[in-house]
């Protein structure tokens, strides 16, 4: 029993010393992309949306949210795919969009320069969870161990940027709090 415990242990904490968990596209039934355009490393600027649309708080409603926006995206809009490069559930996961290294489609002008990170629902209405917060953090922070983002990255919420009231008011509220956000 001892041995078991402690094997979970080194389970646990392993994963979290070398790398966080991402719900790849596959992973949530998602669709290739039709066409790519890649990103330089160190980017300066991570953008924070939200999808505007339903909230999610399970793994497989989350699912089904980043397979209706990839359709969204490909099938009306003609994207090549999901516009984001990850999306966060309020069921505590990240779910992988375009991912690492791949230009998105979120914000016109920033999409070379900037990754696209989203809180699947609509924050005008709910507020971001503790772990879903976390999580946000956490995958910056990842992009930043690897290199894709710059250490000193500005964080800005997408009305910033763009004129649209995305990421809502409750989580725009939320990221004016986080070090790295400027005015
Ligand atoms: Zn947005």
């Amino acid at each position: 029993m001892k041995f078991f415990l402690a094997l979970l242990a080194v389970l646990c904490c392993a994963n979290g010393i070398f790398g966080i968990t991402i719900i790849s596209k596959s992973e949530w039934g998602g669709r290739a992309a039709t066409s790519k355009s890649y990103l330089a490393t160190g980017l300066s600027y991570v953008v924070i949306h939200h999808s505007a649309g339903a909230y999610c708080s399970t793994m497989d409603t989350c699912k089904q949210q980043m397979r209706n926006m990839q359709s969204y995206h490909m099938d009306s809009l003609g994207w090549a795919d999901i516009g984001y490069n990850y999306g966060i559930g309020a069921d505590g996961n990240i779910y992988e969009g375009r991912g690492a290294g791949v230009m998105g489609a979120h914000a016109t002008n920033w999409n070379s320069k900037s990754y696209g990170i989203m809180f699947i629902g609509d924050y005008n209405n709910y507020k971001p969870t503790a772990t879903q917060i976390a999580k946000a953090k956490e995958l910056i922070a990842y992009l930043v161990s690897k290199g894709y983002v710059s250490s000193s990255y500005t964080v800005y919420g997408h009305r910033q940027v763009g004129s649209t009231e995305c990421p809502g008011n409750n989580l725009y509220n939320e990221i004016k709090t986080w070090a790295n956000w400027k005015a």
